[in-house]
């Protein structure tokens, strides 16, 4: 039987400043840059995967691998004292470090390259840090009793490394698993100082020096992404469609979408979305079409002056088409706002697309109401409709006060304070949204 597997996206759909992933690169340890953390996540998941569905899952019970004690380094590991001055019978390799000890802050300069050197053994297949070894000449040098008190470097080595952040993808859920040993180094057979030693066992996932750098902008605050989130928008896949594919087909997968946008799925045989646009938006060349045209009419015949204010907005655009609800928050599952007569989109030629929000009186939250209704829509654009263009939509509130009639009180335009990066500079491209696209850009002349 084939089985599928999930579609993966084939890009990070994140950029982080820093991944914060190590591994080792022949005698060094590099910094994963954001493809290679997720090439490597990627790669962590679908073993995981793997092993639990496979043959093996019984077996092996996890994914758990131990360091081969085959290992040259693995007899000097084993001793409990050194020489000062002997040199080690094996080099630095991938699967062994040698460090000195600085002379001075000893536990500061423990607590910097613990974080790199033990996750990127571990995220690799393993190893040993020697600390106390010169790496040119292999020669144990140890550091002087008087300058460490071997108890503290233990428990400071313990709780560094304790602290640095796992994901799973696997059943495990286990922590990083390592030998922390610091030995005698004699001289001439009396007590010189210490030496450390630490083996650290492949791990079945992932472990971090820290926190990614990384943010997010919930609720209007950027807000730094946990290790675990960041790993989850990184590693997201297409749900496995295996049972219903028969049923169902893809019309969005992830691999194009933006970090936080889902994956589009139709019934088989129902109407694309090409389809839809074309049988619900479409707009003849010259025209500004109001729908739903029964709502419109409703609309106009219950507010006396409705009909003339919308019109006066419309008159700079030439073709388009305007959307209207009674609540486009209530559409877009916020809350609904006691005088409002009703939202309209308008989306047209040469524009951005606009939500006017018409109120029946003055009101100083109108602003607010609108420029919250078009962000969500736009939001819901990208996360729900998978557009992965610019787009703007502006806010803008009108008022029909019965004393004014048609006059419009019109509220400030929203600013469109965008960083300069964000050039909305196609507009005809921004309007193509997902339910304008074909409509509007078939029936008109190419520019
Ligand atoms: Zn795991």
């Amino acid at each position: 039987m084939a089985v599928s597997r999930p579609t993966f996206a084939a890009s990070p759909r994140l950029c982080s400043l820093r991944s914060s992933l190590h591994r080792r690169s022949g005698t060094s340890e590099l910094l994963m840059n954001s493809r290679e953390a997720f090439c490597f996540l990627k790669k962590k998941k679908n073993d995981a995967k793997i092993l639990e569905e496979g043959p093996f899952h019984k077996v092996h019970k996890g994914i758990h691998q131990e360091l081969p004690n085959s290992d040259p380094a693995d007899p000097i590991f084993q001793k409990d004292y050194l020489e000062y001055g002997e040199i080690l019978p094996f080099p630095e390799s991938q699967s062994v470090e040698f460090k000195r000890f600085s002379t001075k802050h000893i536990q500061e300069y423990v607590k910097k390259i613990i974080p790199e050197y033990v996750p990127a053994f571990a995220n690799t297949d393993g190893g040993y840090l020697f600390i106390g070894v010169d790496d040119k000449s292999k020669k144990v040098l140890g550091c002087a009793k008087k300058n460490v008190n071997p108890d503290s470097l233990r428990s400071e080595i313990v709780k560094t490394i304790h602290k640095l952040p796992c994901v799973h993808f696997c059943q495990a859920q286990g922590q990083i698993t390592f030998t922390l040993k610091i030995v005698d180094v004699l001289a001439k057979g009396e007590l010189y100082g210490y030496a450390c030693m630490i083996r650290v066992e492949p791990f079945c996932c992932a472990v971090f020096s820290e926190a990614p750098n990384s943010w997010i902008v919930e609720d209007k605050y950027v807000c730094s992404l946990t290790t675990k989130k960041w790993v989850g928008m990184m590693t997201d896949t297409d749900p496995d469609l295996l049972q219903l594919s028969e049923d169902f087909e893809c019309q969005l997968s992830l691999s194009s979408g933006p970090p936080l946008s889902r994956p589009v799925y139709s019934k088989k045989g129902l109407q694309h979305k090409k389809e839809l646009q074309q049988l619900l938006f479409s707009v003849p060349p010259g025209h500004l079409r109001y729908t739903p045209e029964s709502l419109w009419r409703d609309l106009t015949s219950e507010h006396e002056g409705l009909q003339e204010l919308i019109n006066k907005q419309m008159q700079p655009f030439s073709q388009g088409i305007v959307i209207l609800s009674r609540s486009w928050a209530v559409d877009l599952n916020l809350q609904e706002k006691p005088g409002v007569i009703c939202d309209a989109l308008l989306i047209a030629r040469n524009s951005t697309p606009i939500l006017y929000t018409v109120l029946r009186e003055q009101d100083a939250e109108g602003q607010d109401y609108c420029t919250r209704t078009a962000f969500t829509l736009k939001q819901n654009l990208v996360n729900v409709g998978g557009y992965t263009g610019k787009v703007c939509v502006r806010a803008k509130v009108l008022c029909l006060s019965p004393e004014s009639s048609a006059e419009a009180l019109e509220a400030a335009v929203s600013p469109m304070d965008y960083p300069a990066s964000y050039r909305l500079g196609a507009t005809w491209i921004a309007v193509a949204s997902p339910f304008s696209q074909t409509s509007i850009q078939e029936k008109s002349s190419p520019e």
